[in-house]
């Protein structure tokens, strides 16, 4: 692999962990001013509740002045029932006497709801003020934290960046400049290539950039993303891996899938081609591709029935080959089958002619109908 491509894979694993410090950094505050916005609301409560207490002792108070005047009147109407000259006067001065004694009870009966009230008033301030000593004592702890994580943060920021200069100055100044900017647009400016896509954007990319990218000896732009492009041989292989081992045998399509593709050995005009059909509940496609270049001939052709039934002229002469993708996987691929692809089915061909040409025999009795043909 190229010097440049492996710098910027060390520079990409820095720019991620500097990224990650700045934003644990910035995130420290926050924590802080969430807790200290808790704390003020605490505090906002427990003035209310004291608040609370002092109104009902003024309205107490206001309670008990008025039964003192109450009662005065009462003694200043006695005093006048003395005197009186007629009997409507003496039952006028009763009247108020009994109307104020009424409005003494009334207030009595609000002083005492006051009484029992204010039992709850005080476990509401208790409350507030317990609650408000935790918060407290909890923000200084989240400070301190919060103080030594910013610390212990930064000085690592300080080994990254310097690590990252290092870096820099071992990739080609055009090179970074791009990589850089993609980067800034898209939070990532380098993207591995599995399975013969970009996995950063899953453009599927040309065979010809597959090519050069998996060789590594070239920098290769994703068409699609801009990103810079690398291979990585430990994270591919499912493909390789499904292309069967000579020594071991080949793997057998099964009979009875949805999915089959073949090799055709003289298919019309095209010649040799490789053709696929996919059952697909009552119908069937077929797609047909040129044998060397993978390049599909045609269009995708639907007809009633599964393959077998829709398509027999096709089947005649014909070798199955292993091969299982999706339909969406397969649309994906275009005009074109990826390398990837096209070398499995010239493995899986070359595999099943070797097998056919030196144990005829056990071949003919395990091989699929169609296969037995060729
Ligand atoms: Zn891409």
């Amino acid at each position: 692999m190229l010097s440049d491509l492996k710098n910027l894979m060390e520079l990409q694993v820095a720019d991620r962990e500097i990224r990650r410090l700045k934003d644990e950094v910035a995130a420290l505050p926050k924590r802080v001013a969430a807790i200290e916005e808790k704390l003020a609301a605490t505090k906002a409560q427990l003035e209310k509740a004291r608040a609370a207490v002092k109104g009902d002792e003024a309205a107490r108070k206001k309670f008990e002045s008025a039964i003192q005047d109450l009662q005065g009147k009462i003694s200043k109407y006695r005093d006048q029932s003395l005197d009186v000259k007629t009997n409507d006067q003496y039952k006028a001065l009763m009247h108020e006497i009994e109307f104020s004694q009424q409005e003494i009870r009334a207030n009595e009966d609000r002083i005492l709801d006051l009484m029992v009230n204010a039992e709850a008033r005080e476990k509401q301030v208790k409350a507030a003020e317990a609650e408000l000593k935790a918060e407290t004592a909890e923000i200084e702890k989240e400070k301190v934290i919060a103080r030594e994580k910013t610390a212990e943060d930064e000085k690592l920021l300080g080994e990254w960046n310097s690590k990252r200069a290092g870096l820099i100055a071992g990739v080609d100044p055009d090179l970074l400049r791009h990589y850089e900017r993609v980067a800034k647009f898209r939070g990532t400016g380098l993207s591995e290539v599995r399975n013969q896509k970009c996995s950063a954007c899953q453009m599927m990319l040309r065979p010809q950039t597959y090519n050069e990218v998996r060789s590594g000896d070239k920098v290769m732009i994703c068409e699609s993303c801009q990103r810079v492009l690398y291979f990585d041989p430990s994270t591919e292989a499912p493909v390789e891996k499904a292309a069967p081992a000579a020594k071991k045998g080949r793997a057998r399509p099964r009979v009875d899938s949805a999915q089959a593709w073949f090799y055709h050995p003289n298919f019309g005009e095209t010649g040799e081609a490789y053709l696929a059909f996919i059952n697909n509940s009552g119908s069937s496609s077929r797609r047909v591709y040129e044998f060397e270049s993978g390049r599909q001939v045609g269009e995708t052709l639907g007809r009633e029935g599964n393959y077998r039934l829709a398509f027999p002229e096709d089947l005649n002469g014909v070798i199955r080959l292993n091969g299982q993708w999706s339909e969406d996987e397969i649309d994906s691929w275009g005009e074109e089958l990826p390398s990837v692809v096209l070398d499995g089915l010239k493995a899986d061909l070359h595999a099943s002619q070797r097998e056919s040409g030196s144990s005829a025999v056990k071949h003919a009795e395990t091989a699929p109908p169609e296969q037995a043909a060729s």
